[in-house]
């Protein structure tokens, strides 16, 4: 069975707005964008991902309460969490998974350089194969990325991330951790 070779995690983070904090291991560090949607395995539609700067890895465990005064304070889910694998674009349209280690984190360090990072997701909720692209923001905005769902077997078309609300790792629903810490 495949696995994937990196890290990924989904926190569900009810900070002053609602928002999922995607992130991806490359290199030792998590790479992240919040998404305020969440990831969607519709591929006809792009979630906004504005990008929040790497995390260390070990914060891909924490789920609890971060403290009122602090950046982000509010209940934090695990919502998803599994491996990933970095994919390539052969041709138009056409991926390749890559699959071994050397090459996946040279291409997983490009690909995040060059704006355009693709992979394959082994999550408990997310699936297959998905591509977080920059774009030239809107407005104010000075980088947004969009995120996106290939087309493969696992497309759910009108999928919401909000219709899901339980934990990947503990079962509980983002109320019950605000409670419960
Ligand atoms: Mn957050």
């Amino acid at each position: 069975m495949t696995s994937g070779l990196f890290a990924f995690v989904v926190q569900k983070h009810k900070a002053t707005a609602l928002h999922y904090d995607f992130r991806l291991e490359i290199e030792g560090e998590m790479p992240s964008w919040s998404v305020p949607k969440g990831p969607s395995l519709d591929p006809s539609v792009k979630r906004l991902a504005m990008p929040t700067g790497p995390h260390e890895m070990d914060y891909r465990n924490f789920e609890g309460i971060i403290a009122g005064g602090n950046y982000g304070a509010g209940a934090v889910m695990i919502w998803d969490e599994g491996r990933y694998s970095p994919e390539i674009e052969v041709d138009k349209g056409v991926r390749r998974k890559v699959t071994q280690l050397s090459e996946a984190t040279e291409v997983a360090t490009a690909s995040l350089r060059d704006g355009n990072v693709k992979f394959t997701l082994y999550g408990k909720k997310l699936h297959g194969s998905f591509a977080l692209v920059r774009t030239r923001g809107f407005g104010s905005m000075k980088e947004a990325w969009l995120m996106i769902k290939h087309r493969d077997e696992y497309c759910k078309s009108g999928y919401e991330a909000n219709d899901y609300d339980f934990s990947a790792r503990t079962k509980r629903s983002l109320a019950q951790i605000a409670a419960q810490g």
